[in-house]
């Protein structure tokens, strides 16, 4: 069988598309741009590439975006404050806190601070939290988990019923794209280091999540045949031959992988790019909501 694959940067690319129709429909409706504030602490190298990636991608669609950068030895009171100063400005419809935050600073208190209505990258306690009950629903869901099933849904796979396992369980993408598999119905397993008989769980999936940071760690021999397999991993492996020194990998051994699975996405070009299209998708949503 040679897997059907699900093709992230498209699927991606149609949700940037309905973005910018929807900032201009709000924008000629003579309400405010939708408008997104980047707070960066210290100077991880990962973490700058990912904002201007988020800040180009708001330029892209017609998103403003606010860039705040600060010092490595910000005191959690100065983020605090600034986070606050976002939450009271009219013109930020978004904030995004890059994670992870320099040793020192807690993590916790300070997406806490963060007002749910402009809490776009979901993470909010709160949001957290609705996500986890029956009945409730969250204002935003975090976005590499909301990517992850609209992938599986437009590559038509039936959630309802079926048997999921996700590999990690994370408070940015395993737990979170658990909870939301067990809102769509699906019966579901969460795997993390400790899980015995790790393969053959796996094995038993209809639908594989993995999002563990292990280069190519998930075999052709974890996977059911037909399976429907989402690769959330981005690993770089040493490899002289590319100019960067580098190349990226999925936890999946996609090759081989494709061999047995129905569907599966590629590293890169899978749910990478969805990531950032969740992230302006929910801009514009507060947008919407504030408007
Ligand atoms: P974390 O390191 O926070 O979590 C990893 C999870 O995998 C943990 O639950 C851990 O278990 C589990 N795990 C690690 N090693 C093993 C193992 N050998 N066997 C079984 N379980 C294991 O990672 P993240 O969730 O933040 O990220 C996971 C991957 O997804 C990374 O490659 C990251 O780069 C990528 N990523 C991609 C995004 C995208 O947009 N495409 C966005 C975010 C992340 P335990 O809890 O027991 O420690």
């Amino acid at each position: 069988m040679t897997a059907q694959i699900i093709d992230g940067k498209a699927i991606a690319a149609e949700l940037r598309k309905d973005v910018a129709a929807g900032v201009e429909e709000l924008v000629a409706a003579g309400k405010p741009r939708p408008g997104l504030a980047t707070v960066l602490v210290g100077e991880n190298p990962a973490s700058q590439t990912y904002v201007r990636g988020k800040q180009k991608a708001c330029a892209e669609v017609g998103i403003e975006s606010f860039g705040h950068t600060l010092p490595a030895d910000t005191s959690q009171e100065e983020l605090e404050s600034l986070v606050k100063e976002l939450n009271a400005d009219p013109k930020v419809h978004g904030i995004l806190v890059q994670l992870p935050l320099p040793p020192g600073l807690d993590e916790e208190k300070v997406l806490n601070a963060i007002s749910i209505e402009k809490d776009v990258d979901g993470f909010h306690p709160i949001n957290i939290g609705r996500l986890a009950q029956k009945g409730r629903e969250p204002l935003f869901v975090p976005c590499t988990p909301a990517g992850v099933i609209k992938l599986l849904k437009k590559a038509g796979a039936t959630l309802e019923g079926a048997n999921a396992v996700v590999l990690g369980r994370s408070n940015i993408v395993g737990m979170p794209a658990a909870l939301l598999l067990v809102k769509e119905n699906a019966t579901v397993t969460i795997c993390h280091s400790r899980t015995k008989n790790l393969k053959d769980v796996c094995r038993a999936a209809d639908i594989l999540i993995v999002a563990i940071g292990r280069a190519e760690m998930v075999r052709k021999d974890w996977v059911k045949p037909g399976a429907y397999v989402i690769d959330v991993g981005m690993n770089r492996v040493d490899d002289a031959s590319k100019k960067r020194g580098y190349r990226l990998v999925g936890d999946v051994a996609y090759e081989e992988a494709a061999e047995v699975a129905g569907a599966i996405t590629p590293v890169p070009g899978g749910v990478g790019p969805m990531t950032i299209a969740g992230l302006l998708w929910n801009t514009l949503r507060s947008a919407k909501r504030a408007s």
